[in-house]
């Protein structure tokens, strides 16, 4: 079989080693005679199963006991409404950071239930997009919690240091750079993400939330979105995408025994470094985004003429490379490196990228 290398943003690619094993047992399971997806949830070795896939992201990210950990469907953007119907409580009103399209999204989606307060942080500085600094972002002081998303999946634009909002309570859509690096999980009331970027297959989405912010949902809030609920039936009021949980739980094992978080992130800026560094020597590509605010999950980047972007990716894919086609709002090519993308994948990107200029540039 010819080797694609996959750079796509989501459903992303998987490791190798966890594809392998999720295939050696698929027709039997921990000498079920079943597949993993055939079984009950509530039978003994699903449970397991579901413990250890907890436990192991518990350990991962360092998460302290006072929080819970949910597996639930519905993606990221089911959070988008969660969240606001879970901890709004008596607030009329939330802050949301818009920094690109997903953050906004989310704001539009919170809108239906509260008065959004929009904070745009972006900036342009001499073509590059930035953020402000965090003394300007301008945060209301009664809003319920502050929301915002560390990794902008689309536009590759990160938020790589911790906001400071003093006490309040922060929520963050995790969704294309969870696990990538290690993170202070105190800092936030809930981190959310869903799978199927750095974690699993899509179905899963994980929800991690601070003790005390439950028992403050609405009435009109759905079971399965209730926070309390899910915790009290450990993501198992309706039955959980026991695949996705299961595949989640092969890549957390995949981590610890890569040497955790710490190592991926090592090996996730060198391989974001690597793209970059070519990119900024290369007269031919560029990227729009700030040094100090470059994604090193997703890398979004044009050629100098716009209609070699579609010629890009045709040939990429006649090569092997998939995935690189830049989002229909924006355009162009990203490759997004999540931590399954290893460091001769990249490298084969750029020898592509080399050659490609070589005759178009
Ligand atoms: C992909 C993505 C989403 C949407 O995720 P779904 O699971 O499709 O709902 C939301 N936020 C971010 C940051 C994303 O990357």
């Amino acid at each position: 079989m010819k080797k694609t290398i996959n750079f796509s943003a989501g459903p992303a690619i998987l490791p190798h080693d966890v594809l392998k094993q999720a295939q050696s047992e698929l027709l039997n399971w921990h000498q079920t005679g079943c597949s993993v997806m055939e079984l009950s949830h509530r039978g003994k070795d699903f449970e397991q199963c579901a413990l250890e896939a907890t436990q192991d992201l518990r350990e991962l990210l360092n998460i302290p006991e006072n929080y819970h950990i949910l597996f639930l469907q519905g993606g990221a953007r089911s959070q988008f409404a969660g969240v606001p119907l879970n901890i709004l409580s008596n607030h009329t009103s939330a802050d949301y950071i818009i920094s690109g399209y997903w953050s906004k999204c989310a704001a539009d989606e919170a809108e239906k239930y509260c008065q959004v307060n929009r904070i745009n942080v972006k900036t342009v500085h001499e073509e590059k997009i930035g953020i402000k600094s965090f003394n300007q972002w301008q945060l209301t002081s009664d809003s319920a919690y502050v929301h915002y998303c560390p990794n902008e999946t689309i536009e590759g634009l990160a938020i790589f240091d911790d906001p400071q909002f003093n006490d309040r309570i922060i929520v963050a859509d995790f969704s294309s750079c969870i696990l990538s690096k290690p993170i202070d999980v105190t800092r936030y009331g809930i981190i959310y993400a869903g799978a199927q970027k750095n974690i699993g297959p899509s179905g899963v989405t994980i929800v991690i939330v601070r003790e005390d912010l439950l028992g403050k949902a609405k009435r009109e809030l759905p079971s399965v979105l209730d926070y309390t609920i899910q915790t009290k039936h450990d993501s198992m009021f309706n039955t959980p995408p026991t695949f996705a949980w299961y595949m989640s739980g092969l890549v957390f094992k995949w981590l610890k025994q890569l040497g955790g978080l710490t190592i991926m992130e090592q090996r996730n800026r060198s391989k974001a470094q690597m793209l970059y560094q070519y990119i900024d020597q290369s007269d031919f590509y560029s990227n729009n985004i700030a040094t100090e605010n470059r994604s090193i999950m997703n890398v979004p980047f044009v050629c100098a003429h716009e209609e070699f972007d579609t010629m890009f990716v045709a040939e990429a894919a006649q090569h092997g490379i998939i995935g690189v086609k830049g989002h229909r709002i924006v355009g162009g090519i990203r490759a997004s490196i999540y931590n399954a993308m290893d460091l001769d994948g990249v490298q084969c990107l750029i020898e592509f990228m080399k050659e490609f200029e070589r005759v178009k540039g």
